[in-house]
């Protein structure tokens, strides 16, 4: 380990000048660490390498796309750390943490770089759910910045141009390319109230990396020169996406090569000096409501393009919430808490290991866990994928936004009752699937089942030198969003969360059906777990993008931290497992170099359908554990996406 050197100065310029960060903390002096090797990475031959220098050994210059990375090793710090899906993130997360910013200042800059660089995966009018744990206070808030459906939606606004039970026709070229798919940008206004809570650094001052970046150029990753390549017809009826991600021939800008776009870099100079709120009301919100509204698209065929009802009251009175977070007890020896609705990821992992916390869980570990976190074992897999799969029944049946639809019976204290949590693991058999669960009943009337989910999403976790914790999961929902472009960024298809449909083939009313003003159902996840059985002693953070799947990825992360006793690495690289509610239970094959033969057929014998195809996950996780007598963090990245670990000292 590089020795660090932190060193409190005054405070002075870096505090807060705009946005009223009014927080008490800003009166105590920051921790600035004047490491120079800090939030660099170690070149194999030991020297330190600068993220985005372009020097050998950058993680930040694109390699031929290799799916899962071998040989991830736990990565350790002693008193900040950050894990995003992107080099540049993580660096630009980084440097705040070693200005001495807080984890949510460092959140802020991350973002303002994930919309730069990893735009197939988030955007600034997107969404996040962010859980933060505040180390002074012992607080845990869970930050809602989901987008909302505007005002005029109704419950047919994804299936029916006019809106009726039927008639007209559906949304053209698709919902989800159409302007029906767009949501109310909410991750900004969640940054803004999470950054007046418990940031220290000037707003303005956070979207330094970000801009830089946009107007100096970066190499683009393997991921995003992916993505653009194979969106690029959908992204063709738009002039923006085509001048930003495509030659001017035409032909798509390719991993490896340098891009700049001056429009985002002018839009995060708007937002660095007016705040989060000039993406809701003035010039950029003009635009992006403008942009939504788009009837033709920009292509030579002029392609006809369903508009959103968005409106600029829509943008003006979005709220950022604050949420009762889901918090349980594990085993009566841990306390995690996860988001609450609108998404149900949270309830479900809470059920789950509700579930779980019946079967002894710890005797299933995986074997050999030093490579790669092992290869699970069937009973493992076994149990963990049905406790999901009765989870998710109660998930697809009960859970939308809290808002508009109740939540059954008492709500999460019924869903989470230990009593009705031991009744569900009773219908686990040691020797069978179930094959599909049945929801639980709560004495309350079920509404219909609705189905949703897709993929464009990505996760960061990170510590502070003040012990704050932030675990955050953010969203464009599918790769590129609803593929509009305005002003350096892309609007989502977040609403293509909804329900498409209003009611059930039985005529009952979905309980996620679009709405105006209601937010669309998510699955994302993160979560915050602590030794005990309340916040206070900080364990771990993480979370997954993967849609409907990221209960399953989350929840195997924590059981293989918890239970099989794996470091922060080995648990984030081990085998994807687990179960919708469905026959198929999932056992990602993306790590080629491990035989999954005998589980394979472990499961088949207790009647699993298996699927092997390969999960595309993103987890990022970070444990604080005793390393050589002292308390250290611990990182790891998802080996099946490109991200890093930074913190203090090089890593
Ligand atoms: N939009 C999805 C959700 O909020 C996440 C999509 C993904 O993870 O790719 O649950």
């Amino acid at each position: 380990m590089a020795i660090k050197h932190l060193a409190p100065i005054a405070l002075a310029a870096l505090l807060a000048s705009c946005g009223g960060s009014g927080n008490d903390d800003n009166a105590s002096d920051l921790i600035v660490d004047t490491n120079p090797n800090s939030c660099q990475v170690l070149a194999s031959n030991g020297s330190s390498v600068t993220v985005g220098s372009g020097l050998a050994g950058d993680p930040a210059a694109p390699e031929a796309a290799s799916g899962y990375r071998l040989g991830y090793k736990a990565k350790y710090s002693n008193s900040y750390m950050v894990v995003a899906n992107t080099p540049l993130a993580s660096k630009a997360g980084c440097e705040v943490l070693k200005a001495g910013g807080t984890a949510a200042d460092a959140a802020v800059a991350v973002q303002a770089v994930l919309g730069l660089v990893e735009p197939q995966s988030s955007t600034i009018a997107g969404s996040a759910f962010m859980m933060y744990y505040d180390a002074k206070t012992q607080k845990i808030t869970a930050y809602d910045g989901r987008e909302t459906a505007p005002a005029a939606a109704t419950g047919y606004y994804l299936v029916r141009q006019d809106q009726q039970t039927q008639g007209s026709a559906t949304p053209v070229p698709s919902a989800r390319r159409s302007g029906r798919s767009i949501g109310v940008p909410g991750v900004m206004r969640m940054l803004d109230l999470a950054h007046n809570e418990h940031g220290k650094l000037a707003w303005n001052k956070l979207f330094d990396e970000g801009i830089n970046l946009a107007d100096k150029g970066f190499l683009i990753p393997a991921r995003l020169g992916g993505a653009i390549s194979s969106n690029a017809s959908s992204l063709a009826l738009d002039a923006n996406a085509m001048a930003t991600y495509f030659h001017s021939d035409g032909t798509p800008r390719a991993a490896g090569e340098t891009m700049t776009n001056a429009p985002y870099a002018r839009t995060l100079r708007i937002l660095a000096d007016q705040g989060a709120d000039a993406l809701y009301t003035g010039e950029l919100a003009k635009n992006i409501v403008a942009k939504a509204a788009q009837s033709v698209g920009d292509d030579p065929a002029k392609t006809p393009i369903t508009p959103s009802l968005m409106t600029l009251q829509d943008l003006a009175a979005y709220q950022a919430k604050k949420r009762e977070p889901v918090c349980s007890t594990y085993r009566g020896s841990y306390h995690v808490c996860t988001m609450a609705p609108p998404s149900s990821g949270g309830i479900a992992i809470a059920q789950a290991l509700g579930i779980l916390g019946n079967f002894n869980l710890g005797a299933y570990g995986p074997t050999n866990p030093s490579n790669e976190g092992g290869i699970p074992s069937v009973m493992g897999v076994h149990l963990v994928s049905e406790a999901e799969r009765l989870a998710y029944a109660d998930r697809d049946l009960y859970v939308a936004d809290t808002d508009f639809v109740a939540l059954p019976g008492k709500g999460v204290a019924s869903m989470l009752s230990p009593d009705y949590l031991k009744l569900r693991a009773s219908l686990i058999s040691p020797d069978k699937s179930m094959g599909t669960a049945s929801a639980g009943d709560f004495g309350t009337p079920a509404a219909g089942v609705g189905k949703s989910e897709e993929h464009g999403t990505t996760h960061l976790s990170i510590v502070d030198a003040y012990g704050n914790v932030v675990s955050m999961t953010s969203t464009v929902e599918s790769s590129m969003g609803s593929f509009h472009m305005v002003d350096g960024f892309l609007l989502t298809n977040q609403l293509t969360d909804f329900s498409s449909q209003p009611v059930d083939g039985a005529g009952n009313a979905v309980a996620n059906a679009v709405a105006g003003g209601k937010r669309p159902r998510s699955t994302m996840a993160p979560t915050l777990v602590f030794r005990g059985t309340q916040p206070g002693d900080f364990l771990m953070a993480t979370g997954s993008p993967g849609g409907g799947t990221i209960i399953q990825y989350v929840l195997k992360t924590v059981v293989g931290a918890l239970d099989w006793g794996l470091d922060a690495q080995q648990a984030t690289s081990l085998v994807d497992f687990g179960a919708s509610n469905s026959v198929t239970t999932n056992v990602d094959g993306a790590n080629t170099t491990l035989d999954l033969t005998a589980l394979v057929a472990g499961l088949k014998a207790k009647g699993h359908t298996v699927s092997t195809s390969a999960q595309s996950s993103g987890i990022s996780t970070i444990m604080r554990v005793k390393k050589n007598g002292a308390m250290m963090l611990e990182g790891g990245v998802d080996p099946r996406r490109e991200g890093i670990i930074l913190g203090d000292g090089a890593m």
